[in-house]
């Protein structure tokens, strides 16, 4: 597995979108998705310039902060996260990423009460309305977003997407800019200089390009780094 071309690839590309936009390619950070992969990966990950790993599922997460796996990078929680399952997470990684209901919500700042932290925090908004997908619908964002204010142990620092699995280039460029207009729109209620809410995760290995045009400051990349994952087995096998 060719990680260390790998990782200089994708970071090249993000820069090169970034500047095709006027951008300034340090804006934009690479998120590693290590979800499948071994402690081992991950630490050559980190080694090979990786400053962000991204975990989708409590078990994993679990296993490698045991192993130290991530020592050396921050770690963000992007996967559904289940309220029954927030004690795991909640000041164990610098961002949690998907937050789309206020119970979730409300479960990650008790639990952050208790510890005596203040946990940050992303709104995944639903932007393409999938029935199948988690998010918060992109109407009840604003409703949310005020409640994200007013918990006392948590820290709303912006808004995360996942549009559907794009068919061609530029696809999800629509969903993009409607996410960062959500984005804007949140920043503007919340007061205009809030420096506080400046994260804006989105893009993935088919459409990460597009995000960064579109404004992303987190991409969360996993098979254009480690190559694709062995399918999950949902079923009877
Ligand atoms: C797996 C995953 C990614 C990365 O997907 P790739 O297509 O492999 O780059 C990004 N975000 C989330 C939430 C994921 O679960």
């Amino acid at each position: 597995m060719p990680l260390l071309e790998n990782i200089a690839k994708v970071k090249k590309n993000i820069a090169a979108a970034a500047r095709s936009a006027g951008r300034d390619p340090d804006e934009v950070t690479l998120v590693a998705a290590t979800k499948v992969q071994s402690s081992d990966t991950i630490r050559a990950a980190i080694a090979a310039g990786i400053t962000v790993c991204g975990e989708n599922r409590v078990q994993e997460l679990t296993a490698h902060l045991a192993d130290y796996a991530y020592d050396g990078a921050r770690v963000h929680f992007i996967g559904h996260l289940q309220t029954n399952k927030v004690k795991y997470v909640v000041g164990r990684v610098d961002l949690i990423e998907s937050v789309d209901s206020p119970r979730l919500l409300e479960a990650i700042d008790r639990q952050a009460a208790k510890l005596g932290i203040v946990q940050d925090i992303l709104l995944e908004v639903n932007i393409a309305g999938e029935e199948s997908k988690g998010g918060c619908p992109a109407s009840e964002l604003p409703t949310l977003a005020r409640l994200a204010r007013s918990a006392g142990h948590v820290r709303l620092r912006g808004l995360m997407c996942i549009p559907p699995v794009a068919a061609a280039p530029g696809d999800n460029c629509m969903f993009f800019r409607k996410t960062r207009q959500l984005f804007v729109d949140i920043r503007m209620e919340m007061g205009d200089n809030d420096s506080d809410i400046d994260c804006l995760s989105m893009g993935m290995s088919g459409d990460y390009e597009d995000a960064v045009r579109e404004g992303a400051t987190l991409v969360r990349v996993g098979t254009a780094l480690f190559g694709p994952r062995p399918p999950v087995h949902t079923g009877t096998v």
